[in-house]
């Protein structure tokens, strides 16, 4: 498709990802990245498996530096965390999805969500619920069509900013997601906790499930408990028509991945909707 050629990444060889040094120059880098405009997002689409129907997309950021191109978020966001640059960008992203997704809304697909990724860091900080009802005050979109994506990046200990800020965001009528549920940190006493609407099954669990029966039984249970606690669930990384068959029928809900788009600009992602209209 034509927008393969602009998804293409540029991996950092892994010498230079091993080099400390090299870290440090990309935090630099990292620090100024946002108000010398190198930061954008892409849209990949979320589709419900019953129907086939695109009815939302997730916004991923992507880092163009100046001198070494493309850098995937899997480097740089872990970067972010670990220095707290992540509050600052991950509340970019989100003024940023809000904005492109109510374009979108308005004009085109008044029903469209989004989802957006929040790290526990962004959570726990005691403003973010006042940063997220700046964003919404200033952006033309419903709280119910926006959808965080919790993704955790250390074990989540006991937090009242957290829990006050997962409770304010619910009032606000935004839904929230485990993101990479069944790997890193995220556990079934989260899940009960903090009681969300949905689900995501990491892509691990999803690649070659057809043919693996291990990580059917695993996606199997995940759907149970989602099903149990009436949540739905987002298969990420379907990437054939065999797991995609497989995952409908288990049940999952909602897919994700290259076999309908990789992510895209806003642009593509319109295009993209008005042909499947
Ligand atoms: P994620 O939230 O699990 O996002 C899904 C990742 O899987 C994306 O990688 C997406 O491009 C990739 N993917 C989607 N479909 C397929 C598929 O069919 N096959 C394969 N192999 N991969 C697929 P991406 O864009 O490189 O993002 C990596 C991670 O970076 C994200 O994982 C998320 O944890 C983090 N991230 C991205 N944007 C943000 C952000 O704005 N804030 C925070 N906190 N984290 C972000
Ligand atoms: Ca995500
Ligand atoms: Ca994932
Ligand atoms: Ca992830």
């Amino acid at each position: 498709s034509k927008d393969l050629g602009r998804n293409t990444f540029h991996y950092y060889n892994s010498s230079m990802n091993s080099d400390a040094l090299e870290r440090m120059q990309l935090l630099e880098d990292l620090r100024t990245a946002l108000k010398d405009d190198e930061l954008y997002v892409e849209y990949q689409p979320i589709v419900l498996l019953e129907t086939g129907k695109i009815i939302g997309a997730e916004a991923l950021v992507r880092w163009q530096h100046p001198k070494r191109g493309l850098i995937r978020p899997d480097i740089f966001i872990p970067l972010a965390e670990k220095s707290g640059l992540i509050v600052d960008i991950g509340a970019w992203v989100l003024e940023r999805a809000c904005r492109d997704i109510s374009g979108l809304q308005s004009k085109y697909f008044p029903e469209f969500r989004v989802a957006v990724n929040v790290s526990t860091i962004q959570l726990k900080r005691d403003d973010f619920k006042k940063r997220v009802k700046k964003i919404l005050a200033d952006v033309p979109i419903s709280p119910n069509s926006l959808e965080l994506e919790i993704t955790e990046s250390e074990l989540l200990s006991d937090s009242p900013e957290f829990d006050e800020s997962v409770e304010q965001l619910k009032l606000m009528g935004i839904s929230l997601a485990i993101d990479d549920f069944g790997t890193g940190y995220s556990n079934l006493g989260y899940v009960q906790k903090i009681k969300v609407a949905k689900l995501k099954i990491d892509r691990s669990f999803v690649h070659g499930i057809e043919g693996n029966s291990d990580n059917q039984a695993i996606v199997r249970a995940v759907h149970n408990i989602a099903d149990g606690l009436i949540m739905n669930t987002v298969a990420e990384g379907v990437e054939n028509a065999e797991e995609l068959l497989f995952l409908k029928e288990l049940g999952i809900t909602h897919g994700q991945g290259y076999l309908w788009s990789r992510p895209v600009s806003i642009k593509s992602l319109i295009r993209l909707l008005q042909d499947a209209a």
